[in-house]
C-alpha cells in the first residue's frame, strides 16, 4: 500500500515549525509495509488544501491528514476532503453532545465555534480524540481508498494514530513479518559506495535498502517485509552476504555501534593501547575515544598541541622539520604520532594536523587538507594526506576524526 500525508497549517510553512507528525507517522506506516511516496504542507487556503488532497489521491491508496481540526475558521481541513472527494459535511449531534460534556467537566461553557468540530464527512467513522476537542475521521472511499484525519498537535495525534487510526489500518493489512540489518562504513565517498552496491541491490525490490551519509560515515540499511519471519530473515540475509562481500573492509560494524567502539574493540582483543595528538581537532579524537563506557581499558590519553610551541614544547617536533615543512606536512605528523606514542607508553599513537579553515592554508596544502599519524609497534610509523571539502570547519574535523579512526581500525584488522 503507497500512502500520501499532507500537512495542514500555515504555521507549518514558517521557519519556527517542523513537520514532525510526518516523520512519525511514516515510521509506524512502514513498520506495517506501508511506503509513503507523498508529503505535502499546505497552508489554511481552501483551495490548495483541496488542490493537494486531489494530486495526493491520484497517487495513494491511504491519504492522511493532520492538522486544520481546530474549531476556528482556519480549520479547513474536514471541509477541504468534503468538497475534493465529493461528500458532504454534515452536523453529528453525539460529537457535539461529548463536547459540551468535555468543556463542563472542566467548568467550561462550551464556545459556539466549538461546534465545527462535531461536523463529519459523510460516511466517515469517528475516531474519538481523548486529549483534545478535534475529532479524528476515517473515511473509505468507494474507490477503496482510504483518508484520515488527525488532529495537528503531536500530542493528540499520536495517541489517536496509535490507539484508532493504526489498528483500523493493521486489520486491512496482510500481516507482515519485518527483518532488518544495518551496515556502517567509512572511508569510501557515498557516490562510490553506491556505484559498488547499487548494481546488487536494485535486484531487490524486498529488502528495500537506504544509503544514509555524514561526514566520512556511511549507513547501509536493508527492510525486508514478508508473511513469514523466516523468509524476511533470508532475504535479507541473502543480500546482506551479497554486500559485504564487495564492501568487506569498509564495514565497521553491524550492530549500530560507532567507529570509536569497533576500534577500542579490536584494541582490547589484543590487550593494546593508544593514545593521541591532535592539532586541527582540539580533543575531538580523543572525545570521541573517551566518550565510550569502558574506554580506559585501550585509551591512553593524549596531547592538545595546537601551535607550534605546544607541537615543540609538548612532543618534541623538530623546529627545522616545522620551519622548512610547516605544521601541515607528512613528516610533523609522523614526528606528532611517534611522540605521542612514546611519552605515553601506548602501544599505538594517532596524530592529527591540518587546515579546518575558513581561512589559511596553502597553494599546496589547501583548507581541508590533514595529514594524520600513526605511529605502532615495531617501528609502524607512517602519516597519510586527506583533503575533504573545504568550506565547513567543523565537517573538516569531524571528517579528519573520522579517518584517523579508521587508519587505526585498519591497522589493527
Ligand atoms: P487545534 O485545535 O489546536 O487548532 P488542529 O488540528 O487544527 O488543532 P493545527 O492548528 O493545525 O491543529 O496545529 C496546532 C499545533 O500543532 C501547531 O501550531 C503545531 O505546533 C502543531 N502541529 C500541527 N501540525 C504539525 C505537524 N505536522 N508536525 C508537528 N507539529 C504540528
Ligand atoms: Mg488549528
Amino acid at each position: 500500500m503507497n500512502a500520501a500525508i499532507i500537512a495542514v497549517g500555515s504555521e507549518m510553512l514558517t521557519h519556527t515549525r517542523v513537520d514532525t507528525n510526518s516523520l512519525f507517522l511514516t515510521e509506524r506506516l512502514n513498520l506495517l509495509g506501508v511506503e509513503v511516496v507523498q508529503k505535502v504542507v499546505v497552508g489554511d487556503q481552501r483551495e490548495k488544501l483541496e488542490a493537494a488532497i486531489r494530486y495526493c489521491l491520484e497517487h495513494s491508496e491511504l491519504l492522511i491528514l493532520t492538522g486544520g481540526l481546530g474549531p476556528t475558521e482556519d480549520d479547513l481541513t474536514r471541509e477541504a476532503v468534503g468538497t475534493a472527494t465529493g461528500r458532504e459535511v454534515l452536523f453529528d449531534q453525539g460529537i457535539c453532545d461529548a463536547l459540551i460534556a468535555r468543556f463542563a467537566s472542566f467548568g467550561r461553557k462550551m464556545a459556539e465555534i466549538n461546534k465545527r468540530q462535531a461536523y463529519v464527512i459523510d460516511g466517515a467513522e469517528v475516531m474519538p480524540n481523548p486529549n483534545g476537542t478535534a475529532p479524528g475521521q476515517w473515511l473509505s472511499l468507494a474507490s477503496k481508498q482510504i483518508v484520515v484525519l488527525l488532529p495537528g498537535p503531536p500530542g493528540e495525534m499520536k495517541p489517536m494514530a496509535e490507539k484508532e487510526f493504526l489498528p483500523r489500518l493493521q486489520k486491512m493489512l496482510p500481516p507482515l513479518a519485518l527483518s532488518t540489518a544495518t551496515f556502517h562504513l567509512t572511508g569510501m565517498g557515498e557516490s562510490d559506495v553506491d556505484a559498488l552496491v547499487a548494481p546488487i541491490y536494485k535486484q531487490y525490490a524486498n529488502p528495500v535498502t537506504t544509503i544514509l551519509a555524514k561526514a566520512g560515515d556511511i549507513t547501509l540499511h536493508l527492510r525486508s517485509q514478508t508473511k513469514s519471519q523466516e523468509e524476511s530473515d533470508a532475504l535479507v540475509a541473502e543480500l546482506g552476504s551479497k554486500i559485504e562481500a564487495v564492501l568487506g573492509q569498509w564495514i565497521y560494524s553491524r550492530d549500530g555501534s560507532p567507529l570509536e567502539t569497533a576500534v577500542l574493540r579490536l584494541l582490547v582483543e589484543r590487550g593494546q593501547t593508544v593514545a593521541v595528538a591532535e592539532s586541527l581537532t582540539g580533543g575531538m579524537l580523543g572525545a570521541r575515544l573517551s566518550g565510550v563506557a569502558g574506554a580506559s581499558k585501550a585509551f591512553v590519553g593524549g596531547f592538545i598541541t595546537y601551535n607550534n610551541g605546544q607541537k615543540q614544547g609538548l612532543l618534541g617536533v623538530d623546529p627545522w622539520v616545522l620551519a622548512e615543512q610547516t605544521e601541515v606536512s607528512e613528516p610533523v605528523a609522523q614526528q606528532m604520532a611517534a611522540a605521542a606514542r612514546e611519552k605515553s607508553n601506548a602501544h599505538w599513537a594517532l596524530s592529527l594536523t591540518g587546515y579546518a579553515g575558513p581561512d589559511g592554508g596553502t597553494e599546496e596544502n589547501p583548507v581541508g587538507t590533514v595529514y594524520i599519524g600513526i605511529a605502532g609497534p615495531d617501528g609502524y610509523l607512517k602519516a597519510q594526506r586527506f583533503r575533504y571539502p573545504a568550506g565547513d570547519r567543523d565537517r573538516v574535523r569531524q571528517f579528519a576524526v573520522q579517518s584517523a579512526l579508521n587508519m587505526l581500525r585498519l591497522a589493527l584488522s
